[in-house]
C-alpha cells in the first residue's frame, strides 16, 4: 500500500509498460510526440500536457497508455504522474476520511420493558387486487377532463356547488 496509486492501478500500469518497450519515440514539441508501433508502422500522437493520445485510452481511462508511457520514460518522467485524480489514494481517502463509528451489537441494545411487551400487529387495510391505478384521484369538487375544458357558466356552476357544501362536522358551529 505504498505510493499514491492503488494496487489495481499499478498492476495495469504495469502491463501497459511491458508494452511500452519496442515504441518508437520521436519528441515532436517538450509535451508533443510521434509514437510508433515498429511492427506494424502505425503511429500515434501524445500529448503529454493535455493529457491525451490517438489511441484515447489516455483521455478515456485517465491512466497513460503504453504510448503515453513511452514517451513520459524519453523525458525522463514518473509515468504515475500522468494518471488522473480519480485513481489516486488521495482522491478515495477523502470519502472514509470521517469517523465510522462500528455497528453495536443487537443483544447489547437495551429495550424499554414496555417496548418488549407491545404486541404489532399487521395493518388492517387489505391491498388491493390486480394492478393499483396510474390516474390520480380527483380532489373534492374537482371536474375530470381539467379546467381547460369547463366553460365559464359551467365552471361557476361547480364553484356555488362546492361554495354551498357543508363543511365537515367539526368545524361547524354546535
Ligand atoms: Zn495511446
Amino acid at each position: 500500500m505504498k505510493g499514491n496509486v492503488p494496487d489495481n492501478i499499478q498492476k495495469i500500469l504495469v502491463e501497459q509498460l511491458v508494452l511500452s518497450t519496442g515504441l518508437l519515440v520521436m519528441p515532436c514539441s517538450t509535451w508533443l510526440f510521434e509514437v510508433t508501433h515498429r511492427p506494424t508502422n502505425f503511429g500515434f500522437t501524445v500529448d503529454l500536457d493535455k493529457r491525451t493520445c490517438t489511441c484515447l485510452e489516455f483521455q478515456k481511462l485517465g491512466l497513460p497508455c503504453r504510448h503515453a508511457i513511452a514517451a513520459a520514460s524519453c523525458r525522463n518522467m514518473q509515468y504515475t504522474m500522468f494518471v488522473c485524480k480519480h485513481h489516486l489514494k488521495e482522491t478515495w481517502a477523502e470519502t472514509v476520511r470521517g469517523i465510522i463509528l462500528p455497528v453495536p451489537d443487537p443483544k447489547d441494545v437495551e429495550v424499554p420493558a414496555e417496548i418488549l411487551t407491545v404486541d404489532l400487529y399487521p395493518p388492517t387495510t387489505k391491498r388491493t387486487k390486480g394492478r393499483p391505478g396510474i390516474k390520480r384521484k380527483l380532489s373534492a369538487g374537482e371536474i375530470p377532463g381539467g379546467a381547460k375544458n369547463i366553460s365559464r357558466t359551467s365552471a361557476q356552476t361547480v364553484l356555488r356547488k362546492v361554495t354551498r357544501r357543508p363543511l365537515a362536522r367539526k368545524l361547524s358551529p354546535e
